[in-house]
């Protein structure tokens, strides 16, 4: 199959001498879920902002056939890649539907309504609160509010930065559900950086391991299918955790 997303020798550098990413490639077809697993440190967040345009970096990124380093996010995003980043970047003062209005700034108002429909469909723990402010949702409909309002503009390419991150295990297991769910709706691909290991294993078509910026280990997820094959992934390639 054809690659969505082809990652090329890619570094990232902090700095002159600072160098947190180092000549990572990895490949991403379309509607599959692709893993970056590592410790804190590992380099994952920088190779997702590196391909969503945020960070400046060295190597190709190729989407769709095209070279995209040179375009700006918002380029990026209107060619379907778009970045969900780690911290709920959400906005408390404005209500729920105006944050996912905000994340389909670049499609028509009668596309923004299809797609809040949508969104709203998947997460149906904010769409009772849709008019409430953003701020006095829990941490868990934040962070389907993040996921929801990435979806927005419709891309073919989702970049999740630890979508479980602070939740508890029930709503970690929610928001992998309706991954799963998003996933298996269409074409749409997702890269997902996770230190949740067990259930990124099992969500996941394809696993690459890192440690000190560079992949260090590959798995597709039908050779991790039992126990002992996904202990020996964690003990080879990240260590005892
Ligand atoms: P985490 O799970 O902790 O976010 P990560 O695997 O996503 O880890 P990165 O956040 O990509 O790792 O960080 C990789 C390296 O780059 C680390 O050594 C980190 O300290 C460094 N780094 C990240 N962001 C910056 C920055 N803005 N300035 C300087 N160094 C940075």
């Amino acid at each position: 199959m054809t690659s969505l997303l082809s990652v090329k020798n890619l570094s990232v550098f902090y700095g002159a001498s600072a160098q947190a990413v180092e000549n990572v490639s990895f490949e991403v077809s379309p509607g599959k879920v692709t893993a970056l697993l590592g410790a804190n440190g590992a380099g994952k967040s920088s190779i997702m902002k590196a391909v969503g345009g945020l960070i400046p970096a060295r190597g190709e990124i190729i989407f769709d056939g095209a070279p995209i380093s040179h375009f700006p996010v918002r380029e990026r995003v209107r060619r379907g890649i778009v970045y969900v980043p780690e911290r709920r970047e959400i906005v408390g003062e404005l209500s729920v539907r105006e944050n996912l209005v905000l994340g389909g700034y670049q499609i028509s108002a009668a596309e923004r309504r299809n797609r809040i429909a949508l969104v709203l469909d998947l997460f149906p723990e904010i769409a009772s609160k849709v008019d409430r402010g953003a701020w006095r949702l829990s941490g868990g409909e934040q962070q389907m509010l993040a996921i929801g309002r990435g979806l927005m503009s419709g891309p073919r390419l989702l970049l999740l930065d630890e979508p479980s991150l602070g939740l508890a295990p029930l709503l970690v297991r929610r928001v992998f559900e309706r991954l799963g769910a998003i996933r298996s709706a269409g074409e749409l691909a997702i890269v997902l950086v996770e230190q949740n290991l067990r259930m990124t294993m099992r969500l996941c078509d394809e696993l690459h391991f890192l440690r000190s910026g560079r992949i260090v280990g590959h798995k597709r997820a039908d050779e991790l299918k039992d126990e002992t094959a996904r202990q020996q992934a964690v003990d080879a390639y990240l260590g005892a955790t």
